[in-house]
């Protein structure tokens, strides 16, 4: 039996045969793949999973692709690090980062919603993809295009880091700066997914290209084995991730792949930029846009697609979620650092700075195990740090100049330990 039915819309249930669409044309709703899952159940069970390749195609039956993979082959089944320094920092008994800054080959979760979606777009024929970014799609998309001879269009909002923007230039796609929001970029892409044949990822390939985030949560249950932990901890842009690393939990208790279900999933995002967080405050699933100012620029989303749905995943799992200002968002990338050796960008930042809140409010308990998600490199943000960190000490290549200058940082420490 076939695995993939088609697509379906979220709101009202109708169906639709697999195409390059999102929205459903009787309600507007978004629509999302769906599966035959009791041919899903005959298919896969524990052993299948663990015998496939340690990427994350080992889920690929439980992912919308059909043929053989086109592109992407190595993306996914990061490390997931017990966090013992940080657990101990924080004062909770369990805690794990899983860890996408080291995803390959870009170095963020993205490359997992990426690979699906060029999957899919080679599937459907197109010969160009393109998508709306705050910086980590860009990379990705731009990355796996040229694996996969694809020509690409990069749409970004004109003041993204430096770093990210790099990062997609030197894949050689074409490049757009907008000037405008995330908000306006995307806006003004899906004016362009309508006028040009072209393979939007997180436009009219949306269904697929989410699909794959279902990756990061299917890696974290097989990886504690075969368990979810207590709690999740989300960062939020689109609110696509959460959401979907919900459904990966949801699927695997269905499919029989694990007894019970644990994991409560809180939000964490942005004080500058934290519509979904701040719905979740307040309680209510009505989304207010609001205008993007944080250095947490791959969060900056102020009308975020998902946001409802990232909503009601915090609700049905009895999670919650927490803001983070700029200041707390560098503490938490230095925190992550310091106590783990990861670096990550300002997105983990956030997560990681979310955390520590939610720990202090009780949302976490200290008996609890917790999951960081961790899902973007350091390397690409360097600009959050350069003003506060500084060179130790700089001499000339001589063991005197250097015996100086260790006798000042003892007696600088000395005094700043009295003082
Ligand atoms: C895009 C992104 C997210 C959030 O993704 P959504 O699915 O849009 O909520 C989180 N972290 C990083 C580093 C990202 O680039
Ligand atoms: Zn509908």
């Amino acid at each position: 039996m076939e695995k993939l039915k088609g697509l379906k819309c979220r709101e009202c249930g109708r169906a639709y045969r697999a195409a390059p669409v999102h929205v459903c044309e009787f309600c507007f709703g978004p629509l999302e793949v769906d599966y035959h899952y009791d041919a899903l159940k005959e298919m896969v069970t524990r052993e299948t999973i663990a015998a496939g390749p340690p990427s994350m195609w080992r889920y690929r039956a439980l992912l919308p692709v059909d043929g053989d993979i086109a592109v992407g082959h190595h993306v996914g089944f990061t490390p997931l690090v017990a966090a013992r320094n940080l657990a101990q920092e924080l004062g909770v008994r369990e805690v794990w980062v899983k860890n996408d800054s080291v995803c390959h080959p870009t170095w963020s979760f993205k490359d997992r919603v990426v690979a699906v979606a060029l999957a899919k777009a080679k599937e459907f024929g197109f010969d160009t993809v393109a998508c709306a970014s705050t910086g980590n799609l860009a990379n990705s998309v731009a990355a796996h295009a040229a694996e996969a001879s694809l020509k690409s269009y990069i749409f970004i909002p004109a003041d993204l880091e430096p770093g990210k923007v790099l990062a997609t230039l030197v894949y050689n796609p074409t490049l757009v700066k907008v000037e405008g929001t995330y908000d306006e970029v995307n806006r003004l892409c899906s004016e362009i997914a309508d006028k040009y044949r072209w393979a939007f990822v997180n436009v009219n390939f949306r269904p697929y290209y989410s699909e794959g985030s279902k990756s990061y949560g299917y890696e974290i249950v097989e990886q504690l084995g075969w368990r979810t932990p207590d709690h999740i901890v989300v960062p939020c842009a689109g609110g696509s991730l959460i959401t979907k690393i919900w459904k990966a939990i949801k699927e695997f208790k269905m499919l029989g792949l694990i007894d019970r279900v644990t994991a409560r999933i809180h939000a964490a995002q942005a004080l500058g930029c934290g519509p979904i967080v701040t719905m979740i405050k307040n309680d209510t699933d009505v989304l207010v846009p609001v205008r993007p100012n944080t250095i947490a620029k791959s969060l900056a989303i102020g009308n975020p697609a998902d946001g409802y749905y990232a909503y009601k995943t915090t609700k049905e799992s009895g999670g919650s979620g927490e803001h983070a200002t700029d200041a707390e968002i560098v503490e938490g990338m230095l925190l992550l650092a310091r106590t783990e050796g990861i670096f990550t960008e300002t997105a983990g930042g956030v997560t990681v700075a979310a955390t520590r809140k939610l720990i202090e409010s009780g949302a976490i308990g200290k008996r609890d195990s917790v999951v960081i998600c961790i899902t973007g490199n350091g390397l690409k943000t360097p600009d959050a740090l350069y003003a506060r960190l500084e060179t130790h000490v700089q001499i000339r290549p001589s063991l005197s100049a250097f015996d100086r200058a260790l006798a000042d940082l003892k007696s600088q420490a000395v005094r700043e330990g009295q003082g």
